[in-house]
């Protein structure tokens, strides 16, 4: 593994200061379970991505940890872990979706060191995005391998350019929460709600979302759910063992007395290169009874997909994922 530089700064100002001088050349350390454990050990490099001479660790900040509810909603440090969503009653009792996403991530031991902001900007697992014999187009290159190779796994729908999936679980959950970012950077903080917090290969390739090099995600805002939200998760990966989506969806909805959609959203994972707001099939529930209804409006996501050569099967998924969270949810 190349070696680097290991900063480990105490406050937000001083990580900011750190990643501000460090530049392009430094990145933030926290759980290190893909910074570490994927980039740097398996020399994710190219032209357009240098690997980190430095990390700057933050899980020796305090204010970035731990989890805090109050009237508006709950609030979660970026250094939080996975293991301590799952665990907390606040988040099992007021988003329970999030804590069952959580729970589907990776294995025990990983969810143990593995943070929230860590799982929100991983970087894709497109196997030629990792493998070393490709400068494909988000490492600087000049291609996307997935066009004419193996796409099993890559986008349905929204891919252009490039065709990664978006990796992180939290965030399609925390997209049908519609819950939102403080970044903080060296002139001061700004909160992204998730909803404009990724962005496609189209406004850049070489990124996923809007963090700029000495920008840092200290927390999440999730707003207290309307009551009788309904919410549910569902994933389908390829092994019963840790794996990554091959779709998952995230629902999160009101319905009115007499069980007709009234307001919410459906985010599904692993289908594009954002975790992607399934937009048609909300706007076929409206006025609708949810019940009823969901086999039609599941049906609508065939409108907007695109598969490559060898990943049509996941738009099946797709459809009948998203009637099944959609009932599940009903309960
Ligand atoms: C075997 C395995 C299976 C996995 N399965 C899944 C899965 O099923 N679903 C899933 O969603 N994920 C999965 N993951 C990913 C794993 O959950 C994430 O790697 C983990 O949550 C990342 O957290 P971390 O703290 O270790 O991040 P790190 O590796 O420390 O950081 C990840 C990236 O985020 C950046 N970063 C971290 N924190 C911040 C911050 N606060 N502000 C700005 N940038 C930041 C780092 O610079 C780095 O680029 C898996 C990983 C492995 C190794």
């Amino acid at each position: 593994m190349k070696g680097f530089d290991l900063h480990e700064p105490t406050t937000v100002p001083q990580a900011v200061g750190l990643l501000d001088q460090l530049g392009p050349g430094g990145k933030v350390l926290a759980g290190g379970s893909d910074i570490v454990g994927g980039i740097l050990k398996d020399w994710v490099t190219g032209k357009g991505m240098p690997l980190p001479s430095a990390l700057v660790d933050i899980t020796a900040i305090p204010d970035l940890k731990g989890i805090k509810p109050d009237s508006a909603g709950i609030t979660v440090g970026a250094a939080t872990t996975l293991s301590e969503l799952i665990e907390s009653a606040d988040v099992q009792k007021m988003v329970p979706l999030l804590s069952d996403a959580c729970k589907t991530i990776a294995s025990p031991l990983i969810r143990n060191f593995g943070t929230l902001g860590g799982n929100i900007n991983q970087r894709p697992r497109c196997w030629f995005f990792r493998g070393e014999d490709f400068n494909c187009y988000k490492k600087g290159g000049d291609f996307c391998y997935s066009v004419t190779g193996d796409n099993t796994y890559h986008a349905i729908i929204g891919g252009e350019l490039c065709y990664i999936v978006h990796p992180s679980d939290t965030s399609t959950a925390l997209l049908a929460l519609n819950a939102s970012a403080r970044v903080v950077g060296p002139s001061g903080e700004r909160m992204v709600a998730f909803d404009s917090y990724f962005h496609g290969p189209r406004e850049d390739v070489l990124t996923e979302n809007v963090l700029k090099p000495n920008e840092l995600l200290t927390e999440v805002l999730i707003p207290t759910p309307a009551a009788g939200t309904k919410m549910a998760w569902t994933k389908l990966k390829d092994r019963q063992v840790y794996d990554f989506a091959v779709v998952s969806v995230a629902v999160a909805f009101s319905v009115d007395g007499t069980g007709k959609w009234a307001d919410g959203r459906i985010v599904l994972g692993g289908v594009a290169p954002v975790p992607y707001r399934a937009a048609v099939v909300e706007t076929a529930l409206k006025g609708q009874d949810v019940k009823t209804a969901a086999k039609a409006a599941a049906a609508q996501i065939r409108t907007v997909a695109r598969p490559m050569s060898l990943n049509a099967y996941k738009v099946d998924i797709a459809q009948n994922l998203i009637e099944r969270t959609l009932l599940q949810a009903l309960g």
